[in-house]
């Protein structure tokens, strides 16, 4: 059995630096891995771990076969920790951070290394940070904490001066579009749309067109369309939409304001990611005011901020308020 980790091709250079600094024992304690949602950051730091508790790597890659490899492949290796949320969006707690604690208090199992993947590290709350503080600059010997970071301005400066932070490479569309054409059987066209839509992600891009997401989406925007048009009212829509992926909704709704803001600074259609829905963007764009929206642009950031943040609003008058002003817009 060949144990094949995940690395995107856009990475392997990073893969490769790491995996030297590891065969040659120059491996900080801790590495804040950064970059964009979507990009394979997660996964890549996942893969490094495996290559970190196999016992014979070969040529940069995790052997397969030995006892470390097989413990992982089974999904419960001793001596590797993934800390995150215990729901999707919601802070790492100081509880969370105690049990790793004792973990790196208690030796190897497997007589190698220990390893912790924590993502998205941004999420810790401040005690869960500062329960760390003293573990990030002695963890213990043969002992790697991988920080993962979407947003590392939000992580407290005392965390991040004490990591080695490794940026974690985007794309390029020529990069992207191959490796998506192949994951998902599709052609180049469409590889290319599903990256406008998710800003050059490779892997979000994926999920996109996996989860069936791509026709909820669709769903959405045919809703703004005719929420526009007067062909439906923002209560019947929020009502049909808030009980989905909220954030998800707000992010959409962010990207097409941005849109809109491009097309009305210099109407280049090549600049926009939402390009399948340009007929309403630039419908848009020629009623609106810049006022307007950058007005709407602002309130969507504080609701995406509070909203993971869990404040617990109000989903449904969120949702209703955001699409008033939304066709307010051109009102
Ligand atoms: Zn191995």
């Amino acid at each position: 059995m060949s144990y094949q980790p995940l690395v995107v091709p856009w990475a392997d250079a990073l893969w490769n630096k790491l995996a030297r600094q590891h065969a040659e024992s120059r491996l900080p304690h801790a590495i804040l891995l950064t970059g964009h949602t979507g990009t394979g950051k997660i996964e890549f730091a996942q893969a490094f771990a495996h290559l970190l508790l196999c016992h014979q790597p070969h040529n940069h890659q995790p052997c397969g076969v030995c006892r470390g490899c097989e413990l992982l492949s089974s999904g419960n290796h001793p001596d590797l920790v993934h800390l995150h949320p215990a729901e999707a969006g919601k802070a790492i707690k100081v509880d969370q951070v105690r049990e790793l604690l004792q973990f790196l208090h208690n030796t190897a199992q497997q007589g190698g290394y220990r390893v912790v993947v924590m993502e998205p590290a941004e999420n810790m709350n401040i005690n869960a940070a500062n329960a760390l503080l003293k573990s990030l600059e002695e963890p213990g010997n043969n002992t790697l904490l991988l920080l993962v970071s979407h947003q590392p301005g939000q992580l407290m400066p005392t965390i991040r001066s004490r990591c080695q932070q490794v940026g974690f490479p985007m794309p390029k569309p020529e990069e992207a579009i191959p490796w998506l054409t192949q994951q998902l059987d599709i052609d180049a066209e469409r590889a290319e749309q599903l990256l406008r839509i998710t800003q050059g992600a490779p892997l979000k891009a994926r999920l996109l067109y996996q989860n069936d997401r791509i026709s909820f989406r669709a769903g959405f925007m045919t809703g703004l369309v005719d929420l526009l048009k007067a062909r439906t009212t923002a209560v019947t829509l929020a009502e049909k939409f808030y009980k989905e992926d909220l954030l998800q909704l707000l992010e959409w709704m962010h990207s097409l304001l941005v849109d809109i803001a491009r097309l009305q600074a210099d109407g280049d259609m090549q600049k926009i990611s939402n390009t399948d829905m340009f007929k309403m963007l630039n419908a848009v764009a020629k009623k609106t005011t810049v006022v307007k929206l950058y007005a709407l642009i602002d309130k969507l950031q504080a609701e995406r901020i509070s909203l993971m943040e869990r404040h617990n609003p109000n989903r449904q008058l969120l949702l209703e308020t955001l699409l008033l002003e939304w066709v307010g817009l051109v009102r």
